[in-house]
């Protein structure tokens, strides 16, 4: 990590719904939004009166007790979070949602995103306010509960235009819950129906598993607030720019979702068809890295007409190996992650498919293990163009420098992966597979043109790495 300062992408949920066990529904929503973050998970609950909060490190399951729901359950609106970011900022204080005071009462917020400007906001409040966290969720927050307003809507519709980044929010008052999406729109949030209730997820999926029916998504720059009056819908600060990040849609999102009316799974089938497309090869058999790379395998192999099987057994109670805190534990990772089908895979020339290749950890060991399971050929496919660029609105992955599409060609990643050939998917074919136009993306890992202005994170990055 580089700096202190967490660059999250997480899993919000929220829930209006009188009459239900919000606080449970909450958790069962976290659940689903596990692969978001894994790192802290939180819910805040409101019963009219006053706010509950419980948040605690590890996983959904990990934090939360039967106690704990029980207790948070006196109330009818609910907040959760399940926080994911990297070394060095991975401590409680971080963990959300996180409650502000303001002069209109309490506030509770949970985010997915990151604010690019969040630093220089800090230091313009130090002065007038304690930070209790290095999260720029907390600045948010606090930007709202500070700003001039009789209303809610009021705050928020103030501080939007001092935000700069991606934030997908969900907001907790006393009264209400609120759903925020910033003016790019480079977060995902959507708006379910749940009896009589609303609910808002960062994916689809964690409506379907409460339930809940989906109605939309939020647009970006929209605010949405929930109370006992039902829901207002304002748009704040609207731009004509969209860019919603792509990545959801290569590896972030879980394939059940539906972002912007194209569901994932198909979106990732058709990345793989494209690729087989983009680079044929005569090979036996097609298998891909699990879990995330399946769709695209299947799509390459209907495409191309060479069988697929799965190749690599993956044991699911082993986190993401990119979480991991350091080099050699991601190394030591693939390891424990991954066990080779010896039987189906020795003597075979394999189409192997993978989603990306970020610092390069994963995939040299990946090929190596299927080397000494008896592969013959391995000809690697990665469903997204190579990533030269660092994100700096949420999705953690890695500095430039450890980038190894920054510093090598893809020749020189060929032979480093210690593949029989290497294909990555072109940028116009990533495009052409999700189905939507290339001007609603952020697609800035790939092309470095970036939404919004990060110079100043550049250079931090440049001066602050070893
Ligand atoms: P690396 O080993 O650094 O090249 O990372 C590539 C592997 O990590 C791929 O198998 C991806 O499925 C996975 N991956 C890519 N991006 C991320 C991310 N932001 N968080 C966690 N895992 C990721």
């Amino acid at each position: 990590m580089i700096t202190d300062s967490p660059r999250e992408s997480c899993g919000i949920f929220g829930i209006f719904a009188p009459g239900e066990d919000v606080a449970r529904t909450t958790f069962f929503g976290l659940y689903a939004l596990q692969h978001r973050g894994q790192e802290s998970a939180g819910i805040a609950t409101s019963d009219g009166k006053g706010l509950r909060v419980r948040t605690g490190m590890g996983l959904v399951a990990q934090v939360f007790v039967e106690d704990d729901l029980a207790d948070l359950n006196r109330g009818h609106i609910a907040i959760g979070h399940t926080r994911y970011s990297t070394t060095g900022s991975s401590r409680i204080a971080n963990a959300q949602p996180l409650v502000v005071e303001s002069d209109l009462g309490t506030l509770a917020l949970a985010q997915n995103g990151n604010v690019v400007n969040a630093s220089a906001l800090r230091t313009q409040m130090e002065p007038s306010y304690k930070f209790y966290s290095t999260t720029d969720a907390e600045v948010i927050a606090q930007v709202i509960a500070s700003s001039f307003g009789y209303s809610w809507e009021d705050k928020i519709l103030r501080a939007i235009p001092r935000l700069q980044g991606a934030f997908s929010l969900v907001l907790l008052t006393r009264e209400s819950l609120i759903g925020v999406r910033d003016p790019l729109g480079i977060r995902p949030l959507c708006l379910g129906r749940l009896n009589g209730g609303w609910v808002l997820a960062s994916e689809s999926c964690a409506l379907d598993t409460v339930g809940a029916q989906f109605l939309r998504e939020v647009e970006p720059g929209e605010i949405v607030v929930i109370d006992q009056r039902g829901v207002r819908s304002t748009m704040g600060t609207v731009s004509e720019q969209r860019s919603l990040c792509v990545f959801e849609f290569i590896y972030f999102a879980r394939p059940d979702s539906l972002i912007n009316g194209r569901l994932l799974y198909l979106a990732r089938q058709e990345m793989g068809a494209q690729l087989a497309r983009e680079y044929p090869v005569e090979a036996d058999l097609v298998i891909a890295v699990p879990d995330s790379a399946i769709p695209a395998g299947i799509g390459y192999a209907k495409e191309s007409g060479i069988p697929f099987s799965e190749g690599l057994i993956k044991n699911r109670y082993i986190g993401r190996t990119f979480i991991q805190p350091d080099q050699r534990m991601r190394e030591m990772g693939v390891q424990l992650k991954f066990n080779p089908r010896m039987e189906a895979l020795y003597g075979k020339r394999l189409v192997v498919l993978d989603d990306s290749i970020v610092r390069g950890t994963t995939t040299p060991r990946v090929v190596s293990l299927l080397r000494k399971a008896g592969a013959s050929e391995i000809h690697m496919r990665i469903s997204a163009p190579p990533i030269r660029y660092p994100c700096f609105f949420g999705v953690d992955m890695a500095t430039r420098a450890e980038l190894i599409a920054y510093r090598k060609t893809v020749d020189e990643i060929a032979r480093f992966i210690g593949a029989t050939s290497l294909g990555y998917l072109s940028l116009e074919g990533l495009v052409k597979s999700v189905g939507l136009p290339s001007e609603d993306f952020c697609l800035a890992c790939f092309t470095g043109r970036y939404p919004i202005p990060v110079q100043l994170e550049m250079d931090k990055l440049v001066m602050e790495r070893p």
